[in-house]
């Protein structure tokens, strides 16, 4: 015994405990099940990881742009080989019907191959004049660090649509998947990494809130968020007092309108798709219909028809059509849009509920004989729900599509394209559809007004949004 005693009073002092692991514990949403608890980064990881992008970023501006667009070549070409594997885990962690997890996989490589084609010519130095003796140029240098915090819905496109551009153009990203995407994430890191681009210019922080709040008090060139209005609002307040470039692509109450010229059986199926696809959950779904009093009835009909078609379930079935809500406490705020809508006098014609459990699925629900006055018909969905108002002239639909805090997507559908040009072009959105809706192109701004956000993606302009343009001034001799 007194051996004993003397042994353990010879014990070394206990080191100081290792900081405990961060941990994220993910959920499949359709079915309540953890798919599995990841390792999170906390405040001084995210700390590590910014200064090693810092460290790592004049390197890989200063790589010729043909390797970097090699490394964006490689990775598309690793998309297809995996892009089963992906799909699978994007159904899994965000309940998306399987089908079009598939579509967005598949979607992504046209967007990129976008802008490996333009990257070089939408960032080359620009010769805008010369008298001979006095020159004057533009160039486009990459901003430096470039933080992306992410949302779930698409985390496919809303992620390569900062990732892809930030890198070819020579930055450093640190992506901030949600907690909801998390396994995406780690799939679009771990394949650019496999195509060459550096580890630490590619850079995966894995967590929540507190990890997207612990990034922003990294040193960083700018921020580009997709998320919710309220976090947007949050970031542009933190980073405020040190005038950090801010993107913000925030949520939206889509509007369209139906004419009285219009088929009623297209537009129908059109706008039931642009309101259930995705279940709802997209920042371009269909939030608000209208519809000329003359057409009203037909479409309405058409319009259930086509949403009563749609198979509601299992997100891995590839017939589903109708998925998870991926966040479960977004059933309550669809929930009380319902309860809200039927109590001002809305009449439910289908859905207007969540299943019972295990996970989050909600009724596709259908209201008529709304009005402005309700939440429905203000406040984002986010779910697969939708409001059909009646409206007399192509006057009261404009005054009421632009009746809204949002400015992302409004459409029109009219065989009269005179009309339609008319009607749009007096439309606060940033995209704008005839005869379409829920459409995204590479070759186009992605943007949004008012609490839809600020600045933009796609396009030449979300290459160029990426650089600084730097001025210089050239006297010969
Ligand atoms: P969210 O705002 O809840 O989260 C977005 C991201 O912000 C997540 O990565 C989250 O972890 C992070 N975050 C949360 N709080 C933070 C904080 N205080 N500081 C830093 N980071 C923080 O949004 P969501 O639920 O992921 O996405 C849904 C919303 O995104 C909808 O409103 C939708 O319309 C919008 N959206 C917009 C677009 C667009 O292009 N305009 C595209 C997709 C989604």
């Amino acid at each position: 015994m007194p051996d004993l005693q003397a042994r353990l009073q010879a014990r070394p002092q206990a080191r100081p405990q290792a900081r405990p692991q961060a941990r994220l514990p993910l959920h499949n949403p359709a079915t309540g099940a953890l798919i599995a608890t990841l390792a999170a980064d906390d405040a001084a990881s995210v700390a590590h990881k910014a200064a090693t992008a810092r460290a790592a970023q004049p390197h890989w501006a200063a790589t010729p742009i043909a390797e970097r667009l090699a490394c964006l070549q490689r990775y598309c070409a690793l998309l297809v080989e995996e892009a089963e594997v992906l799909a699978q885990d994007l159904t899994r962690e965000t309940g998306k019907p399987i089908t079009q997890a598939r579509t967005e996989l598949a979607g992504l490589l046209p967007r990129i191959e976008f802008f490996i084609e333009q990257t070089e010519s939408a960032t080359r130095d620009e010769h805008v004049f010369s008298d001979g003796v006095m020159h004057e140029h533009i160039g486009h240098i990459p901003l430096g660090v470039v933080a992306n915090i992410s949302a779930w819905n698409y985390p496919y496109f809303v992620g390569h649509n900062v990732i892809v551009p930030a890198l070819l153009t020579g930055n450093a990203v640190l992506y901030k998947p949600s907690e909801h995407a998390p396994l995406s994430g780690q799939h679009i890191t771990r394949l650019l990494h496999a195509a060459g681009v550096p580890p630490d210019v590619m850079q995966c922080l894995i967590g929540g809130a507190e990890v997207g709040a612990a990034l922003l008090q990294q040193r960083i060139d700018g921020l580009f968020f997709t998320g919710s209005h309220a976090t947007g609002q949050r970031i542009a307040v933190a980073l405020a007092p040190r005038l950090v470039k801010v993107q913000l692509e925030l949520g939206g109450k889509d509007p369209s309108y139906v004419r009285a010229d219009a088929n009623a059986l297209l537009a129908a199926q059109s706008l039931a798709d642009g309101a259930m696809y995705n279940t709802g959950q997209s920042c371009c779904s269909v939030e608000r219909i209208y519809v000329h009093e003359s057409l009203h009835d037909e479409f309405v009909a058409h319009f259930l028809a086509t949403v009563q078609d749609m198979k509601l379930g299992d997100p891995s079935d590839p017939k589903t059509y109708i998925g998870a809500i991926t966040r479960a406490p977004q059933l309550q705020v669809l929930q009380a849009q319902v309860d809200d809508a039927l109590a001002q006098g809305a009449r439910l014609l289908c859905g207007g509920h969540a299943l019972p459990g295990p996970g989050n699925f909600f009724a596709p629900t259908v209201l008529t004989e709304v009005h402005h006055g309700m939440q429905v018909m203000r406040e984002e969905s986010f779910g697969p729900i939708i409001g059909i108002q009646k409206v007399a002239s192509d006057e009261e639909a404009l005054r009421l599509m632009n009746d809204t805090r949002y400015g992302l997507t409004a459409g029109v559908y009219t065989p009269d394209e005179a009309k339609a040009r008319e009607l749009l072009a007096q439309v606060d959105a940033g995209s704008v559809y005839w005869n379409c809706c829920d459409r995204v192109s590479p070759r186009l701004p992605w943007s949004g007004h008012g609490d839809s956000g600020i600045g933009l993606t796609l396009s030449t302009y979300g290459i160029q949004t990426f650089t600084r343009p730097k001025a210089w001034h050239l006297r010969q001799g």
